[in-house]
């Protein structure tokens, strides 16, 4: 933590000079002073479906005539909704996430995108009308954007897709890779990328996997995959193949960096070193995995082994990046009956050898790492990285009274979205307006 630092940004919105206290900077460019704040890279969302928001606290009790809920009876929930977004309706509720993941102290989203079709489960006309009006709400709320095109083929493993799913599938590859490249073509923007997602071993044949790892070769976009979210999706897959969902991936050339397993929480043991050794990552979603019960995140086991870790709000229970990296912590320790669970993983700080810290870690995952799984220039405050930025209140109620030099443990275990002063996008204000700010 550096007090009094400088941030230059020039006109395409990257940051140009990091100037400690003491040295101004050269010139009469407009400034903003954000006293009392703490200047930090602003958190990645690696993991996002916006129409689900639509539904948010509508699932959250028992019909009547059940006995319990689920995951599946959650996602047919969610497939109703889904069967009543327009490209319209889309729009305003992907509108209303941006703008309150702004304000939460995100700055990119990687929005994995499988509403594709119209609600008779033919192309929409044009084609990419549904992705266009998510992309169109994130221009205009102001985050970045990877727009994650998602493949869907099959309603499980060998399985035809059901009639709740149309809008999601693709008859051939062939198909899903000519709608990638034309989103490749239509987006350009340089806060818009984009990027594939193969939406799990349950709706994509492996030896479509197989085109898409080729598809990829020299464009190196990011590829996502809900992986191991859920017990009979690892059943289904060792039924069907012999092995679990990440080993049943060997062999399709998928397996590799560009690869960001999302969810797995329910790993076979060797998978944490069969991810590391490719140098995959894994996108925890911690309020969704708790809110629909799927289970806990290995964290332990996948740091341990040398897996990078990102966060994401998936379904959008809960926007709040503050509440992702603590619930990580937070599983382990419930789990093991331990505190300080992953401050035996994370690498000691230079300045504190003696001491062993889980908050800095962490917040890393919440910031570097998530710009890393959606491979954008982000995440950190240094020369030539977009200067996606947040600025949080220190005399905010959460915060006043911490000794500076535990600030990124009292973010992590104490802070929330009412800290975020200020969201910036490649320089640009999105969120907040100070009364302390001199443009
Ligand atoms: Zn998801």
């Amino acid at each position: 933590m550096c007090p009094e630092v400088k941030v230059g940004v020039d006109g395409q919105g990257r940051i140009c000079a990091v100037l400690k206290q003491g040295v101004e900077p050269p010139g009469q460019a407009p400034r903003t002073h954000l006293k009392g704040c703490a200047l930090l890279p602003g958190f990645a969302n690696a993991h996002s479906h916006a129409f689900q928001r639509v539904f948010r606290a509508q699932t959250e009790y028992l019909r009547a005539g059940r006995e319990s809920e689920d995951f599946w009876s959650w996602r047919q929930m969610m497939y109703a909704a889904a069967g009543r977004m327009t490209p319209e309706r889309v729009y305003d509720v992907a509108l209303d996430l941006y703008k309150e993941m702004l304000a939460a102290g995100y700055t990119s989203v990687g929005e994995f995108h499988y509403l594709h079709h119209g609600i008779d489960g033919r192309p929409c006309v044009p084609p990419l009308a549904m992705a266009e009006a998510v992309v169109e709400a994130g221009l205009d709320a102001g985050i970045r954007m990877v727009l994650l095109m998602t493949l869907y083929h099959s309603g499980g493993i060998g399985q035809p897709a059901t009639s709740g799913q149309r809008r999601f599938t693709f008859e051939t590859v062939e198909a899903y890779l000519q709608h990638v490249e034309a989103a490749l073509e239509r987006f350009d923007d340089p806060r818009v990328s984009v990027g594939m997602a193969p939406h799990s071993i349950r709706a994509v044949p492996l030896e479509w996997l197989s085109s898409l790892a080729l598809f990829n070769r020299g464009l190196s976009m990011p590829i996502h995959m809900h992986l191991c979210e859920q017990e009979a999706e690892v059943e289904a897959s060792i039924k069907a193949f012999g092995v679990g969902p990440i080993e049943a991936l060997e062999g399709t050339g998928l397996l590799g960096p560009s690869l960001v397993a999302v969810h797995a929480t329910h790993l076979q043991v060797d998978d944490p070193k069969r991810l590391a050794d490719v140098g995959a990552a894994v996108c925890a979603c911690p309020t969704t995995e708790a809110n629909l019960g799927d289970g806990f995140l290995p964290a332990l086991e996948l740091l341990g082994s040398g897996v990078s870790l990102c966060i994401g709000s998936d379904s959008h229970a809960s926007v709040n990046p503050f509440e992702e990296l603590r619930m990580i912590e937070h599983h382990e320790r419930l789990r093991r009956r331990r505190r300080g669970v992953l401050a035996t993983v994370f690498p000691p700080s230079p300045d504190a050898p003696d001491k062993r810290r889980v908050a800095p870690g962490l917040l890393s995952v919440g910031t570097l790492e998530g710009a890393r799984a959606l491979k954008i220039d982000a995440g950190m405050i240094r020369e030539g990285s977009w200067a996606d930025l947040i600025a949080l209140r220190l005399d905010d109620p959460a915060l006043s009274g911490v000794p500076p030099h535990c600030l990124p443990e009292a973010l992590v275990f104490s802070a929330g979205p009412r800290c975020v002063e200020g969201s910036w996008v490649a320089g640009q204000r999105r969120f907040g307006t100070p009364p302390s700010e001199d443009q």
